[in-house]
């Protein structure tokens, strides 16, 4: 028995000959798409848009979904709703407008049983070609005029076959079009895919994985095939990984802890939970080696990492060396000042901010600043701790440049959760901790979505929170790209909130144009409840933190992502009370399918967790392609729930092997590669 699994027989059936012996390994990384027949300039550039630029690229593209299975009927039987499909002749076919730009193209088709009138829509050339007289197989559903259309084939079935992909690129590049390149590619280069993975699982050869990623025979075959690429990216990464575990670096060792940590738990208005605390007892173990730790505090929004974050610092600081406070954007690195800032002020330490440009050296025992603060021209007096927020932001290259520079203790913290036994394989060079468990008093936010048609009822729910002394959140539309017209956008609709919904109330104003000084002010006011109302971009998605404010509105909240949207949700539910999130957004009909789910998916809860999943698989579909982040949002392939067991052979493969000895490096160095922080 092959390793090729025995329900694969369909890549057979299919035409792609399951090859004899071990073929030359021919570099498809290298041979560009445009080598492909079809591929001209114009092609070749639409391409070059999802990131396709070589002819493995193009094969690794995967469909975002198949086509049902669809039972071929007589037309005289066809039933209404599901998918159909119908072989007959063209008898009469004619194109006819339908107002500005639209057309609906209507053929009369008849087989033994009978005739029905089939529709295109928008594609008037299809008239062209299916000529009366002409054999067709029709895709479609049965309506009361007729069969609309899906797809169709004149001659063998293809667009029309059970399981046909459907491919992300939708719009510039049609789905049929993507069909025949990948099937032109796979006839030309499918027998001599390498296949390095001595892998004994019950999982097809990778050449076979990739003919039936695009032509699966059902979908347990093409299931088949994405764990098969999973496996594959998943050794890319494992070595990648093992990369980065090399070093041997030294860091100070740090006595236990003393006088100063005692004031800075006395100084915070809350005991700490019992996951913040063994959070801390495991760092304590790592700061008492000479081995720099490598630490990652996962735990989701509101979790309370920042005071664990904190407590790291602070005892850098009480063995007389420095803290460092890294946050992915200028912003981000303000609003932790801030917090940080709070809490140091009554224990007498000093914090300072650093942003823009830094150079020479830094006095202040703990230090906030963006990553420019890795730089090598920035002269710590005496780094012992530093802590990264947001560590999916980072690139794995920029943890490891802050590993190798010098050798701190580093603590990377992020908000987007996952498993820990995952988190321990996949963030395979950090040990792990986690806040599984917010604070007790915490009641999980409740999100509901509102029409933009009925949002003056959105406005209503948030005064009776005003009324009752709470404060609360509005977050403006995500409609311009620069920050200097996002800011002028959010100015006029604070100014129109004043004079309409929220006349009478304190309105304050955040955007990312204000001097940080304005900013800072701004800030102040709201968490003194000297402000009802924080008006605010995106800019308030991290690190504000005011427990009174217990309801938001975001505008247009279809027009932002998934963990943009939970990040900025997690600004309410911070204290004891019911908090809400209302999420604004134009009638259902008119979302698209992704921000539907996206909206969906936040309405259905608040787990961080899930909604990692729920962002990876929507962003599978194309949603942020061409904005390419670093590290294991790069797994395409890999479902993190669904794939432990692979994630777990991909450990123990990646032990045996050596990068050079396979086609991995290219993988391991893209996913190396920075990515430049998103925020
Ligand atoms: P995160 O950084 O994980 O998003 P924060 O550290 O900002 O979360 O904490 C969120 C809120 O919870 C803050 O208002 C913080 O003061 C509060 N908080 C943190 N730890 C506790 C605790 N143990 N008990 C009660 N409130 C806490
Ligand atoms: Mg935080």
């Amino acid at each position: 028995m092959t390793r090729a699994h025995a329900g694969f027989a369909g890549v057979v059936q299919h035409g792609w000959p399951r090859p004899r012996g071990w073929a030359p390994a021919e570099r498809l990384d290298g041979l560009d798409v445009s080598t492909l027949p079809g591929v001209g300039p114009t092609m070749a550039k639409r391409l070059r848009a999802f990131g396709i630029e070589t002819v493995r690229d193009l094969l690794l593209h995967a469909p975002r979904r198949y086509e049902p299975a669809a039972a071929e009927l007589p037309i005289a039987e066809l039933p209404f709703g599901d998918d159909v499909v119908v072989v007959g002749v063209v008898r009469s076919i004619r194109v006819r407008p339908l107002g500005r730009r639209r057309t609906q193209t209507s053929a009369l088709v008849a087989d033994e049983s009978g005739e029905i009138v089939a529709s295109w829509f928008n594609q008037p050339w299809v008239a062209d070609r299916l000529r009366p007289g002409t054999r067709v197989r029709l895709r479609g559903r049965r309506s009361r005029f007729g069969l609309d259309v899906r797809s169709h084939d004149v001659g063998e079935a293809r667009a029309t076959a059970n399981f046909a992909p459907v491919y992300p690129a939708g719009e510039q590049i049609a789905s049929t079009r993507l069909r025949e390149l990948v099937r032109g590619a796979l006839a030309a280069h499918g027998r001599s895919l390498p296949d390095p993975l001595p892998a004994e699982l019950e999982l097809p050869l990778h050449r076979d994985a990739l003919a039936a990623l695009h032509f699966p025979a059902d979908e347990a075959e093409a299931e088949l095939a994405r764990r098969r690429l999973a496996l594959d990216e998943l050794v890319a990464f494992q070595l990648a990984v093992g990369r980065l575990r090399r070093t041997d670096a030294v860091a100070p060792s740090l006595a236990l802890p003393g006088e100063l940590i005692e004031r800075y738990r006395a100084v915070l208005p809350f005991a700490l939970t019992e996951h913040q605390e063994r959070a801390i007892m495991e760092i304590d173990l790592d700061l008492a080696q000479t081995t720099p730790m490598r630490r990652l505090l996962q735990g989701d929004v509101g979790s309370g990492k920042t005071v664990v974050a904190l407590y790291a610092l602070l005892r850098a600081v009480e063995n007389g060396r420095q803290g460092a406070l890294m946050a992915p954007t200028a912003t981000l690195a303000e609003q932790h000042f801030l917090t940080l800032e709070s809490l140091c002020t009554p224990l007498g330490v000093e914090v300072a901010l650093l942003t823009g440009a830094v150079k020479g050296s830094v006095e202040a025992p703990i230090v906030v600043g963006t990553h420019a603060l890795i730089q090598p021209e920035v002269a710590f007096r005496d780094l012992a701790v530093a802590v990264v927020d947001e560590q999916h932001r980072f690139g794995v290259e920029q943890r490891r440049a802050l590993a190798e520079g010098r050798s701190p203790h580093v603590l990377h913290m992020t908000a987007t959760p996952i498993p820990r036994t995952l988190a321990l394989t996949i963030y395979g060079d950090l040990a792990v901790s986690e806040i599984a468990k917010p604070p007790a008093s915490r009641k999980p936010i409740v999100t509901a979505r509102v029409g933009a048609e009925r949002s003056s009822d959105a406005y209503s729910r948030l005064r009776v929170h005003l009324d009752a002394g709470r404060q609360a959140y509005v977050v403006c539309p995500l409609i311009e790209q620069s920050e200097t017209r996002l800011a002028r956008a959010a100015e006029a609709e604070a100014e129109r909130l004043r004079r309409g919904e929220l006349a009478g109330y304190r309105v304050g104003l955040l955007h990312g144009r204000l001097k940080p000084a304005e900013r800072r002010e701004v800030m102040r006011q709201f968490a003194a409840h000297e402000l009802d109302v924080l008006v605010a971009t995106t800019v308030i998605e991290v690190g504000v933190d005011v427990p009174n404010a217990t309801i938001m509105i975001v505008q247009e909240a279809d027009r932002f992502g998934l963990a943009q949207l939970h990040q900025l949700r997690g600004r309410v539910g911070r204290g004891s009370e019911q908090s809400y999130c209302l999420l604004v957004s134009r009638p259902v009909e008119e979302l698209s399918e992704t921000a539907e789910r996206r909206l969906q998916a936040l309405v259905d809860t608040t787990d961080g967790f899930e909604l990692a999943e729920a962002d990876l698989d929507l962003r599978r579909e194309g949603a942020l392609l061409g904005t390419r982040q670093s590290g294991w949002s790069d797994l395409r392939f890999t479902r993190l729930r669904l794939d432990r067991d692979l994630i777990e052979e991909a450990r123990r493969l990646a032990d045996g092997l050596r990068e050079e000895d396979g086609p991995w490096q290219d993988a391991a160095d893209r996913l190396l590669a920075d990515g430049e922080p998103s925020a």
